[in-house]
């Protein structure tokens, strides 16, 4: 039975034994359709999360998919082009269910121009990275990342503890909105600026965001009482964080830490320029793209140069993977990038063991079948300090939005085990029902965008998209279930592309089979991009985990 959903009455959360695709498989990739639009945005407009990142192209190719997705049998492939079924053709049944291509445009013409005249037309949609791709689960997916990222910085400059410090940063969105909960578990007082009320009101209602304050000073006061006290707390603030980030440096007050995650990467459809109502930006949308985007861009402009001021005044300071480094340098800001990436700055050792977000979802729809996992992957991987810290914090402190699910970083051998072990508890029944595997796009071999996942590569080979794309193909030939490129839309078009992947473990030995295979192989390709681009952490992850790397010279 679907559970109902308060905060989308129309979009309830799947879950129950009874099924109305003709396999698990296909049920399993249905479900997690519904439960994108479950957990997004703006479910009514098919937007998931990220300003424009779509789970379909529009509501009539949402209802050929769910068509195709209920009556398709085993042997065959549905494929999709941007959000739209185009084919449904008998492969065999070791083949993926679905293979989709989300806005990919010839190099030249990737342009957010473009793009947007596309999507005018009704040609094409962008599926962000896990929106077209229905693997979305909320603003844990994202969790993970935001908190491993506050912890690296914690090691590299605060002694290991953030308690008494001050994160500062803003956008409480579909991804935006994991940062209050990440920097309250990191144990520093963390402000959230947002222009929109409601973003602001659902994180608190959800949980993620302790309280909303009235004003700037109140939510200063707040922050210095939670920093004096070394008090975790999470304090959110409606305004614009181009007039807040400058008015809190005129002050003369310097956060510890400070980023950003509004929706900076999109001029039109995401980042709301200082001095406009959102009602005056939505009546632009259409009609006033020009106007917007210099505002967008200008504000931008005083949004960087206060990041810039406070990293001068000794602030750690790094871009969050939404382009507003990008969008300042084009709006004359000619240090922007004196601000480094999260991926380069903090988490490229993992990566480079293709230790990255992967994601299970309880298709059952019950918490139990999460809690039954998380049990399992304590016993499993004892040793595994990021992992078995992660999963008592995610435990309790973690709600849980539309169908159960959890992140974890885990690498190279370990998704594999743990995959093949939750198929054998689905086996036995000691689950309620089949387990989705997926992952962020944003993982070691599956993601070129040289202004966040690869930006200043050891070998220089940031722009080189040759690796999401053989990732693609090498899951599809290793039987994965669902298997997409993305590339980017809206401001991102043009600067990245990504491949994402979903298995479902119904307990069959066919799921063994490809979960063997196609995580096995995804993350190989991860360890081998690295060891390519010359990082000795992945040179040394082949060598102790015999992957299949052809060294050449
Ligand atoms: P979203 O569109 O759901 O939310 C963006 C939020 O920013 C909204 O709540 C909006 O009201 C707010 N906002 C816009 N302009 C503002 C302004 N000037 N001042 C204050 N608030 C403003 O987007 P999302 O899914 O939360 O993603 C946010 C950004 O992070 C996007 O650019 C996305 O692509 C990027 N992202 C990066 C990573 C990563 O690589 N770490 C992961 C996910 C998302």
């Amino acid at each position: 039975m679907p559970t109902p959903n308060p905060r989308h009455p129309n979009f309830p959360i799947p879950g129950g034994p009874v099924l109305r695709a003709r396999g698990w498989r296909q049920e399993g990739l249905l479900r997690l359709l519904e439960n994108v639009l479950s957990v997004g945005e703006d479910p009514d407009n098919l937007v998931v999360y990220a300003a424009l990142g779509k789970a379909a192209r529009n509501w009539a190719s949402h209802r050929a998919i769910v068509k195709a997705l209920c009556e398709m049998e085993e042997d065959q492939t549905l494929l999709i082009q941007s959000g739209k079924p185009v084919g449904l053709l008998t492969t065999h049944a070791k083949a993926p269910l679905v293979i989709m291509a989300n806005c990919n445009i010839v190099g030249q013409w990737a342009k957010a121009e473009v793009f947007y005249e596309l999507q005018r037309k009704g040609l094409i949609c962008w599926g962000g990275l896990t929106a077209g791709a229905w693997q979305y689960i909320g603003s844990q997916g994202v969790i993970q990342g935001t908190y491993e990222i506050f912890m690296r910085i914690a090691e590299k400059r605060f002694s290991g503890s953030l308690a008494g410090r001050f994160i500062l940063t803003a956008g409480l969105g579909g991804m935006g909105g994991a940062q209050p909960l990440a920097g309250r578990m990191a144990g520093a007082a963390i402000l959230c600026v947002d222009i929109d009320p409601e973003r602001a009101e659902k994180r608190r209602a959800i949980g993620y965001l302790e309280q909303v304050a009235p004003d700037l000073d109140t939510a200063l006061a707040m922050i210095d009482a939670a920093v004096k006290e070394k008090r975790a707390t999470s304090i959110g603030l409606v305004g614009n964080a181009a007039d807040i980030y400058p008015e809190i440096a005129r002050r003369g007050i310097v956060p510890d830490i400070v980023t950003d995650q509004t929706s900076a990467h999109d001029l039109v459809y995401g980042y709301v320029p200082k001095g406009m109502s959102l009602d005056q930006v939505r009546s632009l949308r259409d009609d006033g793209q020009g106007q917007l985007m210099a505002a967008s861009r200008a504000s931008i402009v005083e949004h960087v140069g206060a990041m810039l001021e406070f990293q001068k005044r000794g602030a750690e300071v790094f871009d969050n993977g939404n382009l507003i480094r990008t969008q300042a340098r084009e709006g004359g800001v000619a240090n922007a990038f004196d601000i480094p990436i999260f991926t380069e700055a903090y988490l490229r050792p993992l990566f480079a063991r293709a230790i990255g977000p992967f994601r299970w979802m309880a298709l059952s729809g019950e918490a139990s079948d999460i809690a039954r996992i998380d049990a399992l992957v304590l016993a499993m991987f004892p040793d595994n300090r990021i992992v078995t810290n992660w999963i008592r914090l995610a435990r309790d402190n973690i709600p849980f939005e539309g169908l159960p699910a959890r992140i974890a970083w885990l690498g190279h051998g370990e998704r594999t085990e743990l995959a093949l072990a939750v198929n054998r508890l689905v086996e036995d029944g000691e689950l309620k029902g089949p387990v989705a595997f997926s992952r962020d796009h944003l993982d070691a071999g599956a993601m070129a965008h040289p202004n966040i996942m690869t930006e200043r590569m050891k070998d220089g080979s940031d722009a080189i998209a040759d690796w999401p794309l053989l990732d693609a193909m090498l899951l599809s030939s290793s039987m994965a279930d669902l298997v997409v490129v993305h590339s980017g839309g809206g401001g991102y078009a043009g600067y990245m592309t990504s491949c994402g992947v979903t298995l479902v473990a119904d307990g069959t030995n066919a799921a063994a089979e490809r979960l063997q295979h196609a995580l096995t192989n995804d993350t190989a390709l991860g360890v081998i991009r690295y060891a390519d681009a010359g990082y000795e952490e992945a040179l040394d992850e082949i060598a102790e985990k015999g992957i299949g790397h052809v060294p050449v010279g």
